[in-house]
């Protein structure tokens, strides 16, 4: 399988008007498109020695975790503030309108570890370019990042220049 766009929904003006959503639960609910979704990351990334894949909250958990999973390797969630139990970094980063923090456990992983990072969707680069930071302040050495779906409108790659993205679709 290749065309992974069909399982992408599109829902107009969610959850605010003008926004297109991109929801992946079509996806997510299909086994073979979501196995075969998960084998395309596993078969670019297995042969990079990958110490622990990184997701972030919270579409990053689902397809992060199922990846982890099959490259035997750990988990790490990147989540929004307030959530994580034991001592964090955290990075806050602007929106459209507002601010937002996300957080990750300090011992979340040995420094120099090799990780790679999951989300569902690269929009404007934000969410991505603040996890970044977190894992940098981990030390750790950043192999890419892994999306299904990049929206090309927003220009999220060029915020992100210093990491390689790996995307299945683009819109
Ligand atoms: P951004 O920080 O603008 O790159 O937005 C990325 C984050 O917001 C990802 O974690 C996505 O889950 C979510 N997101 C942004 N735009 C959309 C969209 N049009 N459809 C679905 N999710 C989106």
């Amino acid at each position: 399988m290749s065309d992974f766009s069909k399982y992408i929904r599109v829902i107009p003006n969610f959850p605010t008007q003008g926004v297109s959503f991109k929801d992946i639960s079509p996806l997510l609910g299909n086994g073979v498109a979501f196995n075969a979704a998960i084998d395309v990351f596993a078969n670019r990334f297995k042969s990079e020695m990958i110490d622990v894949i990184v997701g972030i909250d919270a579409r990053g958990f689902i397809l992060g975790a199922a990846l982890a999973h099959r490259l035997d390797i750990g988990f790490v969630p990147i989540r929004k503030s307030g959530k994580l139990p034991f001592d964090c970094y955290e990075v806050t980063y602007n929106l459209e309108y507002g601010t937002d923090t996300l957080a990750i456990h300090q011992d979340a992983f040995p420094r120099g570890s090799r990780v790679l990072i999951c989300d569902d969707v690269l929009a404007t680069g934000g969410t991505l370019s603040a996890s970044i930071e977190l894992v940098n302040q981990l030390e750790a050495e950043i192999i890419g990042v892994a999306l299904l779906l990049e929206l090309t409108e927003f220009e999220g790659r060029k915020k992100v220049t210093e990491v390689p993205i790996f995307s299945l679709v683009e819109y």
